[in-house]
Formats: structure tokens, C-alpha cells, sequence
């Protein structure tokens, strides 16, 4: 892997901010777009731009080809068995909703239970909160432990025949943990609970197979998997997604309409009303060829390094006295790391002892880098830590280490 002709693809890198080169560790909240996802986009709009699967003239023919082209790219780049298992969104958050609404319509009734975990990220809590006030179901809440993993024992113990749905994040946003997601879905598939898989952090760092997992349902964004914004794919089994209603209703989404009754269109379709997002759609193919050019394991084993050498560095700085000396030459970190999973992507989140991580973040920025602070949409899992937020780095396949020494040096400086 050669990140320099890796970094030569992402123009945005190559800028100053506030004086100083960009270095870009924001990759959890989205990654930069390397050229082949930008050019897409402008050629779309420049030679085929026309509304898809209803023209038969050539550019909407070349629209809907290459829209469809991109359904069989995520087909393949998570396993699914069909094509028609696979819709298009706006991202995450619109997939869960789209389960949450939908499946709890046909199979949630009073007294039936739904789990998530306890690092959800809000977009993963709140719609499940919504169905059961309207249902009248239980949510039910895995509890995570000091190293920041998910408590299996607990969560064997919260399964029941009540349990209907475990909704649960595959890679945690904040501490960057990789859950045991082929065991919890087993667990659940004992009880006969059908699971909704979070791949929102997963999909860009882990090689992702929905049949060999199992899981019902599967939903991720392109943003972060080096694609545009406003996309994002949910997968789901067949025989679930024909028993689920439609989400929203309007064109596309319909075999037929009469003022007395309408029929709904087959799979994908029954669940994408509306234009989609037809240019962004296309280009997320090309961030998936990208990703599959360097391939999974590359990109895994780079990050995983990146984050390891960012851990060293962060767990050498030392307060220092005024004369430089070490106090009492005892170890007394200023660094608090969260999410010391043993299975972990490269996402690392951590406080500065007596700093607010709000000043961090800018003091950071003024030195050009780019991190994430607060509570990262996980504010349960704050509360779980007893912290309001924290700063988190998240390293992505462009990154360098030598882009992790300024970062070091500038939290030693701020620290000191
Ligand atoms: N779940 C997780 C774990 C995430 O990291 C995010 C994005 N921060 C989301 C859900 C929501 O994704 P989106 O904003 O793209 O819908």
C-alpha cells in the first residue's frame, strides 16, 4: 500500500488551515472523497443527468443503468443474496427509522421487548424509544463495561421469547470497539429475535458478509466509506422485507394506483419512493471499487497500526514542571483514553486531564487538525463513563504517521 499515491487521490487534504497543513482526523464523523467519487458526480450532472427507471430515452436508459450498477456493487461488497435485498437511502439514520417504522408496524405489539446496547449511537436509540411509547414495548439496554465492550453475560440474560428485535452498533462511533455481532446475533436468533446490525463504522474498516453473519438487517452510509453524502444502504432478508409495509409512499414505490386500492411495487422498490439520490448513488460505486482496489485487510492493518502508534505516543506525554522535569519521575498520565477494547478499529477517544475537550478541539484546529469533540450523538455512553464528551481521533487510509507525531506534540504542548 502506498499512501502517498493513496493521498495524491484527495485533493481537500492538500490545504492549509489556519496556517498550517490540514491533517485530517474526523474520519468517524466522514472521510474525504478521493477524485474518482468527485469526478463521478460531475460527469453524471454534465452527460447523463435524467430521472431514473421510468424514461426510456438513452440518458435516462444510462442513468438507471448506472444507478442499478451501484445495487450490485453493494450486493457484492456485503454478501447479500440478492440484489432486491438491497435499498437505497439517505444513510444510517433513514435505514433504522425505515426498520423501526416499518417492521414494528408488522411484528411489535404491547409487552413485546426490543434491545439495543448501551453505546448506541442516537440515531440507534431514539427511533426504538418511539416505537415502544407507541406500541407499548420494553426497551431493554445491554450494559458495556470499563474497557468499553458490550456485556455479553448481561445480554444473554436480557433475551426472552418477549425479545423481537436487538438492535445493536457493530463498531462503536466513540470508542471505536468491535462488537461480537456474529455471537449477539446468534443469541438472538435462539429466542427468535430478529437483529438490525449498525454498520455505520464497520464498513469502512471491516470486510462485511450479511449471509455468514446472519443478520436480518444491515445498514451503513456511503460518507463514511469514502462515498457522498445522502446515501446510505439498508439491507435486509427477503422474507422479512416482503412482510414489511411500505415507509414512505409516493411514486416509484407502486405496481399500481386506483383511487380504491394501490398495489406496491416489488423489492427494491417498495421501499424507495421518490427520486432518489440519483448522482450520489453512482459515484458511491466508484468509492466502493476504491475501497475494494486497496482492499479491507490493507486498510485494517494500516489503521490498526496508525492507532497503535497514536496509543504509544498519547501514553508517553508527561506533565512537565516549569524546569522540564518529570513530576517526582512518576507516571501520572494527563491522558485519559476510552475504548480499550481488545478488538478495536482505529477510532480513539480520550480527555486531557483539567481541559474542557471544546477548548482542545480549537486549540487543535488552530494548529490545522481536525478531530471530533463532545459526545460524539452517544450521550448514554458519556453518562455510562461520567464524562459530558471527550476528543476523539479517528484515522483513516490517508493518514500518515507522520501526521500522528504534530498531532502528539500538539497535545503535549497543550497539556504543558
Ligand atoms: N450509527 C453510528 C455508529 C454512527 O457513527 C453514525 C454517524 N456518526 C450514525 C449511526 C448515523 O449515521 P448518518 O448520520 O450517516 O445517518
Amino acid at each position: 500500500m502506498n499512501v502517498e499515491s493513496i493521498r495524491k487521490q484527495f485533493p481537500i487534504l492538500h490545504q492549509e488551515v489556519n496556517g498550517k497543513h490540514l491533517i485530517y482526523f474526523d474520519n468517524a464523523a466522514t472521510t474525504q472523497k478521493p477524485l474518482v467519487v468527485i469526478n463521478a458526480i460531475k460527469q453524471y450532472y454534465e452527460t447523463d443527468n435524467a430521472n431514473i427507471h421510468r424514461g426510456i430515452h438513452t440518458l435516462a436508459e444510462r442513468a438507471t443503468a448506472a444507478f442499478e450498477a451501484t445495487r450490485y456493487a453493494v450486493q457484492k461488497f456485503i454478501n447479500a443474496k440478492e440484489h432486491a435485498e438491497i435499498i437505497f437511502t439517505k444513510g444510517t439514520t433513514d435505514g433504522i427509522n425505515l426498520v423501526a417504522q416499518s417492521f414494528s408496524k408488522a411484528f411489535i405489539k404491547a409487552g413485546d421487548e426490543i434491545i439495543i446496547s448501551g453505546m448506541e449511537h442516537h440515531s440507534n436509540i431514539v427511533p426504538w424509544q418511539m416505537v415502544c411509547e407507541e406500541k407499548g414495548a420494553i426497551l431493554k439496554v445491554i450494559p458495556v463495561t470499563d474497557e468499553g465492550e458490550l456485556d455479553i453475560v448481561a445480554y444473554d440474560k436480557l433475551l426472552s421469547s418477549k425479545t423481537k428485535l436487538v438492535a445493536c452498533v457493530y463498531v462503536s462511533n466513540s470508542l471505536g470497539t468491535i462488537n461480537p455481532i456474529k455471537q449477539i446475533i446468534e443469541q438472538a436468533h435462539i429466542v427468535g429475535a430478529k437483529v438490525l446490525v449498525d454498520g455505520a463504522q464497520a464498513a469502512s474498516h471491516l470486510d462485511i458478509d450479511v449471509q455468514e453473519l446472519d443478520a436480518d438487517f444491515f445498514v451503513f452510509s456511503a460518507h463514511k466509506v469514502y462515498g457522498p453524502t445522502g446515501v446510505g444502504v439498508l439491507y435486509g432478508k427477503r422474507d422479512l422485507l416482503d412482510a414489511m409495509p411500505p415507509y414512505q409512499c409516493g411514486g416509484e414505490m407502486i405496481k399500481e394506483v386506483t383511487f380504491e386500492k394501490t398495489t406496491y411495487n416489488e423489492l427494491p422498490y417498495k421501499f424507495e419512493a421518490g427520486t432518489p439520490n440519483i448522482a450520489d448513488v453512482i459515484a458511491f460505486k466508484y468509492a466502493i471499487d476504491f475501497v475494494n482496489e486497496i482492499g479491507k485487510e490493507e486498510i485494517r492493518d494500516y489503521e490498526n497500526e496508525l492507532l497503535n502508534y497514536f496509543v504509544v505516543g498519547a501514553n508517553c506525554i508527561r506533565p512537565m514542571v516549569e524546569k522540564g522535569l518529570t513530576l517526582n519521575g512518576e507516571f501520572n498520565s494527563p491522558i485519559r483514553l476510552y475504548g480499550t477494547a481488545k478488538e478495536k478499529v482505529a477510532v480513539q477517544s480520550f480527555v486531557i486531564n483539567g481541559m474542557h475537550h471544546f477548548d482542545a478541539g480549537m486549540m487543535l484546529d488552530a494548529k490545522g487538525i481536525a478531530v471530533r469533540t463532545g459526545h460524539h450523538c452517544t450521550q448514554p455512553l458519556m453518562k455510562r463513563f461520567g464524562i459530558e464528551g471527550t476528543i476523539r481521533a479517528s484515522f483513516a487510509i490517508y493518514n500518515t504517521k507522520q501526521e500522528i507525531d504534530v498531532f502528539v506534540e500538539a497535545i503535549n504542548r497543550l497539556v504543558n
